[in-house]
C-alpha cells in the first residue's frame, strides 16, 4: 500500500514546516474559519476536512479536535464519533462522486506513512477502477480534474444535509 498512501506525505511535511502558526495542520484548521482549510463538517469531538494534496478528488480526512497520536489516547466517545463521521463520509462521497470503491485508513506513526504523525486522522479516499494503475504510470503527478474550491462546495453541502 506504500504507493497509495505516500504521495501527499512530502507535501504535508513541507506545508507544516512553512507554517509559523500551529505546527499541526489539523490543530490549525480547528482554530481557523472553515473555508481557510476546507473544513467540511464539525462534529462534537471530530471534524472532517479536504486533503489539500489529494490522491484523488474527494479525498478527505476525519480527525479529532484533540492532538493525540494514538487511538488509545482518545476516549470512547471520540473514536465512536470518528466512525460515525466515516459512515457519513461514505454516504457523502458515494453521493457526490459515485466512486467504484473507497479506501479508509489510519497511518499511525511516521514509519507507517503518517505525514502528520502527532495528530491521528482517518483518510477517506474514493477509488475508481484503474486509478492506481494510472497513478503508477505518472508517478507523483496528482490527478485533480476538479478545483478544490468546487470539491469543497459540493462535499460541504452534502455533509451538512441531515442523515
Ligand atoms: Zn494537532
Amino acid at each position: 500500500m506504500d504507493h497509495l498512501w505516500t504521495p501527499w506525505r512530502r507535501s504535508y511535511i513541507e506545508a507544516t514546516n512553512r507554517s509559523e502558526e500551529s505546527p499541526c495542520i489539523f490543530c490549525r484548521a480547528i482554530e481557523r474559519p472553515d473555508e481557510e482549510n476546507f473544513v467540511v463538517f464539525r462534529g462534537e469531538h471530530n471534524f472532517a476536512m479536504l486533503n489539500l494534496y489529494p490522491y484523488s478528488t474527494g479525498h478527505l480526512m476525519v480527525a479529532p479536535y484533540l492532538h493525540v497520536s494514538r487511538l488509545n489516547e482518545s476516549a470512547d466517545e471520540v473514536t465512536a464519533e470518528m466512525m460515525r463521521l466515516a459512515r457519513r463520509a461514505e454516504l457523502v462521497i458515494e453521493e457526490v462522486y459515485q466512486p467504484h470503491g473507497l479506501n479508509m485508513g489510519l497511518n499511525l506513526g511516521e514509519a507507517a506513512g503518517a505525514g502528520i504523525a502527532g495528530h491521528i486522522h482517518l483518510h477517506v479516499l474514493p477509488r475508481w477502477k484503474g486509478d492506481a494503475n494510472f497513478m503508477t504510470v505518472i508517478g507523483n503527478t496528482r490527478i485533480m480534474p476538479e478545483a478544490i474550491e468546487t470539491t469543497y462546495a459540493k462535499v460541504r453541502a452534502a455533509f451538512q444535509q441531515p442523515r
